[in-house]
């Protein structure tokens, strides 16, 4: 898959606030931290997202700290990583 053929981020909404960004390494997907504290991104129990944007899925966490914690390891919590790394 090239990267042209890949869809749009959620997270390029506009809005959203995208805290960091970067490439998982042990995935190779980008995962965002977004500030959720608004809800501006989603009604979600908990104000930190992790977001893989390769595939859409997030997992909320209930500080910025867990949230960048989770974001290196989206094979833990993205449904579609999990099927990708064996
Ligand atoms: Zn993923």
């Amino acid at each position: 898959m090239t990267k042209a053929e890949r869809q749009a981020p959620p997270a390029a909404e506009p809005g959203t606030r995208v805290i960091s960004r970067h490439r998982a390494r042990s995935t190779g997907t980008i995962v965002s931290v977004i500030d959720n504290r608004d809800w501006g991104f989603a009604t979600s129990d908990l104000p930190w997202i992790t977001l893989c944007e390769d595939h859409g899925n997030y997992c909320s966490h209930e500080t910025r700290q867990h949230a960048a914690g989770w974001a290196s390891a989206p094979d833990q919590w993205c449904a579609t990583c999990q099927e990708a790394t064996p």
